[in-house]
């Protein structure tokens, strides 16, 4: 896949098939990359942040656009700094140099084609794992372009209900793509294998965040994982940190809560009843901790 694939842009479900050196498509993005913050982050998962910090690039604009984002300044207001992929590439080993435990690409979907022209300029420089961390709305097309670049995946699996996908992130093919993506991604890293600090470098990471009233969504998608994904390939991360951040829509009220604890317990136990493998979060940790000060360092 290279640059030209953006004139006719099928990079995700969505299929604009627009010309984005002219225009922009659902996810608010032209050709170039558009970055918001490049740091080192100790928040994400234990074997991810296990030293210095994932070595985090925040790209800016989505194809799914959550309606309870919690990166809505970035995802939704787009804000951010357009790059050059050379530029992009520097990125990737400024934050090497800084002792990154690895290259977090967050919500990179839109910007595959730069993303590997980055990696190609510094593949060779490259010695940490570089981390693909999505919302799993995926093509299999661009889940294939990123054969041989991609160490670790980490993706989302949001709703099983197409229900809730149309509702909440007007996706109702959500659950279709996102499920074949990840049998695709964890075909392709195949299984889990650590360094000698306990970081993964190679993988995947399947994340869920259990929402206010979807308990029994979270249970099905935690039944089809145990059903369809080798546990050898992939660890499950059951997060806790949903937060009502204030742009709910007045018409979505029933999601404008925390998750309860009877809720995130019983998703729990289901995950620990199937012999899921993986990480949970404390109750205390919904919150805006999770959420990084978008203030365009590290580019
Ligand atoms: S990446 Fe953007 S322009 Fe391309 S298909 Fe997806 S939403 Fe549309």
């Amino acid at each position: 896949m290279d640059l030209n694939a953006y004139k006719s842009c099928r990079l995700c479900p969505r299929k604009c098939g627009i010309d984005r050196t002219s225009a922009k498509g659902r996810c608010g993005m032209g050709a170039a990359p558009v970055v918001a913050k490049a740091s080192l982050h100790m928040w994400e998962e234990p074997c991810i942040s296990y030293k210095n910090g994932a070595g985090t690039v925040f790209f800016s604009g989505c194809s799914l656009h959550c309606c309870f984002c919690q990166n809505n300044v970035i995802s939704n207001e787009l804000f951010g700094r357009e790059l050059t992929p050379a530029r992009l590439a520097d990125v990737f080993i400024s934050l090497q140099d800084r002792g990154a435990d690895n290259i977090d690409l967050v919500t990179p979907t839109h910007f595959v084609p730069d993303i590997i022209c980055a990696l190609d300029m510094v593949r060779h420089k490259l010695s940490i794992p570089v981390v693909y961390n999505t919302s799993g709305y995926e093509l299999p097309e661009t889940i294939a372009a990123l054969d041989g670049y991609i160490d670790v995946y980490m993706p989302d699996i949001k709703y099983f209900s197409s229900e809730a996908a149309s509702r909440y992130s007007n996706a109702p093919n959500y659950f279709e793509y996102a499920s074949a993506a990840v049998k695709a991604m964890t075909e392709q890293v195949g299984e889990l294998r650590y360094n000698e600090d306990g970081g993964l470098v190679r993988g995947t990471i399947i994340r869920h965040l259990v929402m206010p009233g979807l308990r029994h969504d979270s249970m099905k998608i935690l039944d089809w994982i145990a059903e369809n994904i080798f546990p050898e390939r992939a660890l499950v991360s059951i997060m806790n940190q949903y937060t009502p951040f204030g742009h709910i829509p007045a018409d979505m009220s029933e999601i404008n809560r925390r998750v309860t604890k009877m809720e995130y317990n019983s998703v729990v136990r289901h995950a620990q009843g199937l012999g899921i493998k993986g990480f949970t979060q404390e109750n205390s940790s919904a919150g805006t901790e999770y959420v990084p000060d978008f203030d365009l360092s590290g580019i």
